[in-house]
């Protein structure tokens, strides 16, 4: 199985969903250490992504996300939208096609980059880096060792859900939350959270 167009629209799809499903509990994790809109603004920014879709005859898998982060930049005025959106654009920008379990591994290690380049966020900074960088070595290492998508994928999840929940006793030290200063520990990160859910819709929608 390899990581075509249908899976690029389909993962596409299954994020918008997961995030709706879970903008309260996005909400309400922003509203402690940020200002509260990382639901509402993930909401907007994929359900736009799926309007874009919808008018789109795409080119290939990377075509789809491509489009998905471009939508994102140009919709979500958080940090978050500049974050994620870049860094679809570099993974659809490094998918070839068709993608097996190495080359989609590159692809998000390219998204990662991407992330850094933009944020300036180090691991242990309390960012969406904290689930982004397990997430991305989980899924290597899968690849690396003979696992089909599906299993890099939900290695990959699993890594991104540790990571998120190892967010906990970090103090914030970029975006908003950095704010707080040590009031920001003894919180899950937002970002990091949603993170978890782009890597766990992945897998879903390898095994569906
Ligand atoms: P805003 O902070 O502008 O309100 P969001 O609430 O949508 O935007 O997103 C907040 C999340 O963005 C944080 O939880 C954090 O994970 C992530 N974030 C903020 N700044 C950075 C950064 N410099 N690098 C990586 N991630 C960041
Ligand atoms: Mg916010």
């Amino acid at each position: 199985m390899d990581f075509d167009t249908p899976l690029a629209e389909a993962w596409v799809r299954a994020i918008a969903a997961a995030v709706e499903k879970e903008q309260s509990r996005l909400t309400e994790l922003d509203s402690a250490i940020g200002d509260g809109d990382h639901g509402s603004n993930l909401h907007r920014g994929f359900t736009a992504a799926l309007t874009a879709l919808d008018g789109l005859e795409p080119a290939g898998p990377g075509a789809v996300l491509t489009k998905t982060g471009t939508t994102l930049i140009s919709k979500v005025g958080g940090a978050s939208g500049p974050l994620y959106g870049k860094a679809f654009r570099a993974i659809g920008t490094a998918l070839p096609e068709p993608a097996g379990p190495a080359a989609v591994a590159e692809a998000l290690s390219a998204g990662l980059d991407a992330v850094r380049l933009l944020g300036k966020a180090e691991p242990g900074d309390k960012t969406i880096v904290d689930a982004w960088t397990p997430a991305v070595a989980a899924f290597r290492a899968a690849a690396a060792t003979g696992a089909t998508l599906p299993e890099a994928a939900a290695a990959a999840a699993d890594a991104a859900e540790q990571g998120a929940r190892d967010t906990v006793p970090l103090q914030a030290r970029k975006g908003r939350a950095s704010y707080l200063g040590e009031r920001s520990i003894g919180h899950q990160d937002p970002g990091a959270t949603s993170t978890a859910l782009l890597f766990r819709t992945l897998a879903e929608s390898l095994t569906t």
